[in-house]
């Protein structure tokens, strides 16, 4: 058997083991204690000491566009988001397939490297599809849909069902659906998304609640929404304002029937909150990206605090530094005094709760399946385990994805 052990051993956010180790035998998790009492199991032992480290629950990003990656520092921090999606648009305008597939690359290596082994990724093009099925990520992958058009629903549906049926889901592999965002996406074609999800189990996600803009271009149908979507000639003559905010305006089409992954909700009234919890959504909070985009005081705590399930996303480098989830948890401790426990939850147990998954991953836990990171604590720190993980020197150094090791940094 192979059996990992490190200084500490983070089960879930609640047990950590001190000297602990997981065995792992084919694809999962053997037994979890400490190192004494795994070794006692087997005599024929490969083991790997990670040394001054803690091993967690491999990290989930339940947001990001891997696609986007090699457009790091291509785009400023801005807080007109509708200039940033110009700015992007022109960047990757001559972008052939060979510079999607090098950028959804880097962007899976990226992951590996910082302890990701599970991600949620938005799929613009074929090209995201086939380099992760090829990857040894845990993944599901979204399918973009964007039409504002309600006279195209038909076609659209069409289109990604054919898109969709080109890819058999695996093991580590499994695809989703995500209508963009309510100021791209027409209600009729919300409601037909909720449909195909009701007909075949697809997973939802969508952006929503992103902006101010978004809220006034739903709520009075003004704001800087109207003209961009004139200038991208994806404004139908005919449209009107649907009069509601956000969330309200999700419910009216029937996605959030089928718990969603609802992405950023950076502007939402206590009403939509009790909304979101009633329809047991999860909350997908992308904290760097919120700060790229000059917004504040997210309502990630109040979110916590009434039970709705939150996962952290990285979302893309094109507003983001890293890919890294141990990066987003060290920001949210720092500039939203979020709790560890908190925190390590929304990397790993409550992602795996919003992709369904939360009796496969997430947890270091006997049967679950063998997916795991190790992170190397900084030398001479003596404050308890969970003040040296959010450290500024603290960095992954190892991750496995179903008993295979993905990525091993060198390291004393
Ligand atoms: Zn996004």
């Amino acid at each position: 058997m192979v059996i990992v052990k490190g200084k500490y051993l983070i089960q879930d956010p609640e047990k950590c083991i001190e000297n602990g180790a997981v065995a792992i035998k084919g694809t999962k998790m053997h037994r979890v204690g400490t190192f004494d009492e795994v070794k006692a199991l087997s005599d024929d032992n490969t083991i790997v000491d990670l040394g001054n480290a803690v091993i967690l629950p491999g990290f989930i990003n339940i947001h990001t566009h891997l696609d986007l990656t090699n457009l790091h520092n291509r785009m400023k921090p801005t807080n007109n988001f509708t200039h940033w999606v110009f700015q992007l648009l022109g960047a990757r305008m001559r972008w052939k397939e060979a510079d999607y597939t090098a950028s959804v690359d880097k962007g899976i290596r990226c992951s590996l490297e910082a302890g990701t082994t599970t991600v949620a990724d938005i799929a613009n093009t074929e090209y995201s599809f086939s380099v992760l099925k090829k990857s040894p990520l845990r993944k599901v992958v979204y399918k973009e849909v964007i039409d504002l058009n309600p006279e195209h629903v038909k076609d659209v549906v069409l289109k990604t069902q054919s898109e969709l049926s080109a890819y058999e889901s695996d093991g580590l592999f499994h695809t989703g659906l995500s209508p963009h965002a309510p100021y791209s996406v027409s209600k009729e074609l919300y409601h037909a998304a909720s449909q195909l999800a009701f007909q075949t189990g697809l997973p939802l996600c969508t952006h929503i609640a992103e902006t101010q803009d978004e809220i006034e271009f739903l709520t009075k149908g003004t704001g800087n929404f109207p003209a961009f979507l004139r200038q991208l000639r994806a404004m139908p003559p005919d449209w009107q304002p649907p009069g509601l905010t956000p969330i309200h305006y999700l419910k009216g089409t029937g996605i959030l029937e089928h718990r969603p992954i609802l992405i950023h909700c950076n502007y939402i009234t206590d009403e939509e909150i009790s909304l979101i919890k009633s329809s047991a959504s999860s909350v997908a909070f992308c904290p760097r990206s919120h700060r790229f985009f000059g917004h504040t005081n997210h309502p990630v705590q109040k979110l916590l605090d009434t039970g709705i399930n939150v996962g952290l996303g990285t979302d893309s480098l094109a507003s983001n530094d890293t890919l890294s989830i141990l990066d987003e948890m060290k920001f949210l401790s720092l500039h939203h005094a979020v709790r560890p426990k908190d925190l390590i939850a929304m990397a790993t147990v409550s992602g795996a709760r919003a992709l369904g998954m939360e009796t496969q991953t997430g947890q270091i836990k006997e049967g679950f399946e063998a997916d795991l990171c190790g992170i190397r604590l900084p030398d001479g720190n003596s404050v308890d385990v969970y003040g040296q993980l959010l450290d500024v020197a603290s960095k992954n150094i190892f991750t496995m994805v179903a008993g295979v090791v993905c990525y091993k940094a060198s390291f004393p």
